[in-house]
């Protein structure tokens, strides 16, 4: 079975810089703290009780200053879980972006279940939040104990999405994993019977990576091997498709219209602000990496860990890498008028090898239905990784 791609880490891929010139519209920004850390977690996250929410926050406003105040389309407050901060903190961080970016078309924030109750949400919705994506992983409480995550029962996520809803937030994501050897199908069905049965927007559904040194890639025998997981992924696909979920992107699954403004600002190449801790920005053909050093952050010293100006091949690497996640891919004329070259002959000899994995329109250019799960053969095929990985 060939390898999956589901797990990427948009921070491991070099952003475009062929919009350099453009003024991001979206902006990322990090809140760093958990109550608990998942056996699986390889984000920049530290414990909510190491005692820096306070200092962190006021080093994230003193780098939020640095940005230029207007009105921004998206903002996508993420971690982390955005949602550990107390009312005070939160309140304090919301307004503050809404008087400075005002987002136009999506606010989103990070939440679990555990640690949103009804009176952030009335700050969520007072400030301007208008999506909430929730960690909810599952429903079952055997497979939250071995993530790691904390107790939680169906009925308290259950009344988190009911409480969202009644005070006026309805564009809500559930994240999902998959890939645990304990969940059997019926089960996976069962977390999106239920998901759908909240009506919820959008799910996500992410295989479980086993990360060097996080707990879990010492556990033995815990998650599925490859063959498995690409099951459960075609499993999923299809349960979420019956319940009116359409992939648009390799993990990512929608009602119509409630695909993640946000997040499309990375699938198409467009650049964007970030802030906070480990977070990485793409502003004027720049792609810049923060510290995940939280005393570093805080001090506001040796804040960036790299910058990079990427070349033109560079950036038509990553246009093709991120576009062809989409279940739309990309169009012909776009690629066109981003570097002054016709697609169809630039790649005529790479699209010899891979011309079965892709659909080929007079317009546009994307990855066969059934190949997107496992991308990376095609990419492989169609790109050349030894360049860049030299
Ligand atoms: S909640 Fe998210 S960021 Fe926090 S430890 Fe778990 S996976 Fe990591």
């Amino acid at each position: 079975m060939r390898k999956p791609r589901s797990g990427i880490n948009l921070s491991t891929v070099r952003s475009l810089d062929v919009k350099e010139m453009e003024k991001p519209q979206a902006l990322y920004i990090h809140i760093p703290f958990c109550n608990r850390i998942c056996t699986y977690c390889d984000f920049p996250k530290l414990l909510s009780s190491t005692g820096f929410i306070p200092e962190y926050l006021k080093a994230l406003k003193r780098e939020l200053e640095t940005i230029p105040q207007g009105q921004l389309k998206t903002i996508f407050l993420g971690g982390g879980t955005p949602s550990v901060l107390n009312e005070e903190e939160l309140e304090e961080l919301l307004s503050y972006l809404q008087k400075s970016f005002s987002p136009s078309v999506e606010f989103t924030l990070e939440a679990n279940p555990e640690s949103l109750s009804e009176s952030k949400i009335k700050i969520l919705k007072k400030n301007g939040v208008n999506r909430v994506s929730l960690g909810v992983q599952s429903f079952d409480k055997e497979i939250l104990k071995i993530l790691g995550r904390e107790e939680r029962t169906e009925e308290e996520t259950i009344n988190c999405v009911n409480n969202l809803k009644s005070n006026g937030i309805k564009n809500i994501n559930l994240d999902f994993i998959y890939g645990l050897k304990k969940e059997k199908r019926e089960e996976l069905r069962r977390e999106i019977e239920l998901a759908s049965s909240l009506d919820v927007s959008h799910i996500s559904a992410y295989s479980l990576q086993v990360e060097k040194n996080t707990p879990l890639f010492y556990q033995k025998d815990v998650v599925k091997d490859d063959d498995g997981l690409a099951s459960d992924y075609d499993f999923l696909r299809k349960v979420l498709k019956e319940h009116g979920y359409e992939r648009y992107e390799v993990s990512n699954f929608a009602k119509n219209g409630f695909e993640s403004k946000h997040n499309l600002t990375y699938w198409h190449g467009d650049p964007y602000y970030a802030a906070g801790l480990g977070a990485t920005s793409y502003v004027e053909g720049v792609r810049a990496t923060r510290t995940r050093n939280i005393k570093d952050y805080i001090a506001g010293e040796k804040l960036f860990i790299s910058k990079e100006k990427e070349d033109l091949s560079d950036q038509e690497f990553d246009f093709l890498m991120l576009n062809l996640r989409l279940e739309d891919g990309f169009s012909l004329k776009e690629f066109h008028d981003r570097f002054q070259k016709d697609f169809l002959k630039a790649y005529e000899v790479k699209l010899q090898e891979c011309k079965y994995d892709l659909v080929i329109s007079s317009k546009r250019v994307r990855v066969k239905k059934s190949l997107i799960y496992v991308l990376d053969q095609v990419l492989l095929n169609l790109l050349d990784f030894d360049k860049e990985t030299k």
